[in-house]
């Protein structure tokens, strides 16, 4: 084997152990394959609460820097959502880096898998964007470390309907706190991203009676979507102009920024995207001052997660799944009543009760 010379850059612009200290991770695992071209990062942010269980995401990420600090936002957010639902779960998450169309194999997903299993428990996978439950399968060959297997596993399934249910719950509770009532019958939606999750909403949101509007970068979602329901299709910019009453980012994340609050006209956003403010604190309080209600991503899509906990704890049951992700209606109208009695963002006030039961249960944990 070649001996390379390994380049020492002078000057870090950027410190990756900056970002993992001011974020508070626990643990960064980089994974390589040269056979299969496997690029994974899989992020462990808290372990106080139980093994730390995120998804997969596969991007094509511009930069290595770019999957690592999506990498890291997104499993610190794991955490919060499992504290606030009640789970016994840490937060974690993987990336893996790549074109999912060109590079995805079984030798691809197992290798990942074997990966996965190295950690020994510690970090548990299930799938995000791009990932679907056949994938979880190939994976499932190489550890026991996975949930989102198909149900002939002994799995869930696809995550995503029970996903898709919480953030709808979560939409009315919203409703409730800003129009008084949780109807949402004739309201204007704008749901950005009709994908795994996105679709199902969309369905919940027609069966409800909402004008629904929809934008994906995929066409052929689209043409889908509109074979199944009448929803008017809009260009992927204009959804930030809409005069509607609800904005559902369910593609990315960081959809709230310095570029798009200017132009948002809605009452509320409550979509399943993780990660939908760029700048917690500063695009939090931008909505206030704008008068929008701002449903907390990490408790309103926690759906997925309670539904793969299940599975986690092997007595699967999707209608067990379905009424434990009911809680999210109540927990979202307390939080958000709090946030207005206190004057703090709702997603201060989330984090807050999310960080108390982490605390509180540490603590529990440290008698015998
Ligand atoms: P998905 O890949 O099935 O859907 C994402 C959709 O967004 C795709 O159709 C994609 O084409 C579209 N998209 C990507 N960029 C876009 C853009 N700029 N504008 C418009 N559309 C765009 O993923 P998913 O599982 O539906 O997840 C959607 C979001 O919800 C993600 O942020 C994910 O992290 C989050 N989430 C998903 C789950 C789950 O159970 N799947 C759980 C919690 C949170």
């Amino acid at each position: 084997m070649e001996v390379k010379e390994i380049d020492i850059p002078q000057t870090r612009a950027f410190s990756a152990f900056d970002k993992i200290s001011e974020l508070g991770h626990e643990q960064i695992v980089y994974c390589h394959d040269e056979f299969t071209g496997l690029k994974a990062i899989i992020a462990i942010h808290n372990t106080v609460l139980g093994p730390a269980l995120g998804g997969t995401r596969m991007w094509n990420y511009n930069s290595d820097e770019e999957a690592l600090i999506d990498v890291l936002r997104l499993s610190r957010g794991m955490t919060f959502k499992a504290a606030i639902s009640g789970l016994n779960l840490g937060g974690g998450k993987a990336v893996i880096i790549g074109d999912a169309k060109k590079l995805k194999s079984e030798a691809f997903m197992r290798r990942f898998g074997r990966f996965v299993e190295s950690l020994g428990g510690k970090y548990i996978t299930a799938e995000d964007v791009n990932m679907k439950t056949r994938d979880m399968e190939y994976i499932a060959m190489e550890t026991k470390h996975v949930t989102g297997k198909p149900e002939w596993m002994g799995g869930g399934g696809d995550p995503s309907p029970v996903t898709a249910y919480g953030t709808y719950l979560g939409m009315k509770a919203a409703a409730k706190k800003v129009y008084g009532k949780d109807s949402l019958t004739g309201k204007k939606v704008a749901v950005q991203g009709v994908g795994q999750v996105g679709s199902f909403l969309v369905g919940h949101l027609m069966k409800e009676g909402a004008k629904v509007y929809v934008t994906d970068i995929s066409n052929t979602k689209l043409e889908q979507l509109s074979k199944e329901h009448a929803v008017e299709v809009v260009e992927m910019e204009a959804i930030y102009d809409l005069d509607i009453d609800i904005y559902a980012p369910c593609a990315l994340g960081a959809t709230i920024n310095d570029g798009t609050l200017g132009r948002l006209k809605c009452s509320i956003v409550a979509g399943a995207a993780n990660n939908q403010l760029a700048d917690e604190k500063r695009h939090g309080q931008m909505l206030i001052d704008q008068g929008i209600v701002y449903a907390p991503d990490f408790l309103i899509n926690a759906g997925g997660l309670i539904n793969v906990y299940s599975e986690y704890l092997g007595n699967y049951n999707r209608n067990l799944a379905h009424s434990q992700a009911e809680k999210i209606y109540d927990t979202c109208l307390d939080i958000l009543n709090v946030a207005t009695q206190e004057g703090i963002t709702s997603q201060d006030a989330a984090m807050r009760l999310a960080q108390e039961r982490i605390d509180a249960i540490g603590k529990v944990q440290l008698g015998y």
